[in-house]
């Protein structure tokens, strides 16, 4: 098999773009990607302060790597979960990850917050992973607002966005499949959010990564129980492999199609802010502050 642009020897496959690519040339083709991802939604320039959110895991730190080799200078937030054999390696392998590009690090400790994770799932027997996400979230936002950055960066890849539309779709969640979104423009009170890489697989940043020695946390969470959403990506998968492009139509055609009907149907409902930290909430006091004030 050649690469077909180069006509070297390919190593990358990728039936969905019915092509294959040499080690450089599928490089290239990434980088190509995400540019054309930033630009469909023009989700920020060279001249915007840039904040990625980094856990270590590959996915974020390719998009790190990949950011900076397209010359944005870009700052990583690191939220450290105080979950026990995990975190600690997470924070080593992102501090290297840092010290690897010159880039500033900003870490948040959730145990100095009173919010380990380990100890809210305690307190509150909710799912490990839908508390972690609403903790992660809050503190990604207020984050990037405290210190100014106009952008909140995330590594989701194409398998995570259509995962999660799926599942969205399967159960109708019309007040999520609304903010489905590569980007999410900043309100009141919410920075604006961005997914440069939406239009590249799992498997096409593994390969990326691969390519470009980044050392990532190969462990999994010992948290982890999202079983449900594992199981949505293989069915996706299996549908992929017998119909190359069909998760890239699927939610390009949901950006097309439905996004501009639900984003004008579902206007911002959060009108309050919690009377504590400020954040958008229904309530009075937001989930974070209720889940610092739990004895
Ligand atoms: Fe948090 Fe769940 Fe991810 Fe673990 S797997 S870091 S609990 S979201
Ligand atoms: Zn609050």
């Amino acid at each position: 098999m050649k690469c077909i642009k180069c006509k070297k020897t390919a190593e990358v496959e990728l039936k969905s773009h019915n092509a294959a690519f040499c080690r450089d040339c599928f490089v290239e083709f990434f980088k190509n990607q995400v540019i054309k991802g930033i630009k469909k939604f023009k989700m920020f320039t060279d001249k915007d302060k840039l904040l990625v959110a980094v856990s270590g895991g590959k996915d974020s730190l390719t998009v790190w790597h990949v950011l900076n080799e397209l010359g944005y200078k870009a700052d990583g937030l690191f939220i450290d979960l105080g979950i026990d054999g995990f975190s600690e390696v997470a924070k080593k392998t992102t501090e290297a990850f840092a010290e690897r590009l010159s880039a500033k690090l900003i870490v948040v400790d959730l145990k100095k917050e009173g919010l380990a994770i380990p100890d809210v799932v305690k307190k509150t027997r909710r799912v490990a992973c839908a508390v972690c996400g609403q903790i992660k979230r809050y503190y990604f936002n207020m984050t990037a607002l405290k210190y100014g950055y106009d952008v909140l960066i995330t590594g989701h890849n194409l398998d995570d966005e259509v995962g999660r539309l799926f599942s969205n779709v399967l159960h109708w969640k019309m007040e999520y499949l609304k903010d489905q979104s590569p980007l999410l423009p900043a309100e009141d009170g919410l920075a604006k959010k961005a997914k440069p890489l939406w239009r590249l697989t799992e498997f096409e940043t593994s390969v990326y990564a691969f390519f470009n020695d980044i050392d990532y946390v190969s462990i999994s969470c010992p948290l982890s129980k999202n079983a449900t959403f594992r199981s949505y990506k293989k069915h996706l998968n299996e549908i992929e492999f017998d119909s190359p492009g069909t998760k890239i139509d699927f939610y390009q055609g949901f950006l097309k199609n439905m996004l501009p009907v639900l984003s004008k149907k579902n206007e911002s409902s959060i009108k309050n802010r919690c009377k504590i930290c400020g954040y958008p909430t229904l309530a009075d006091v937001c989930g974070v502050c209720r889940l610092k004030g739990l004895d």
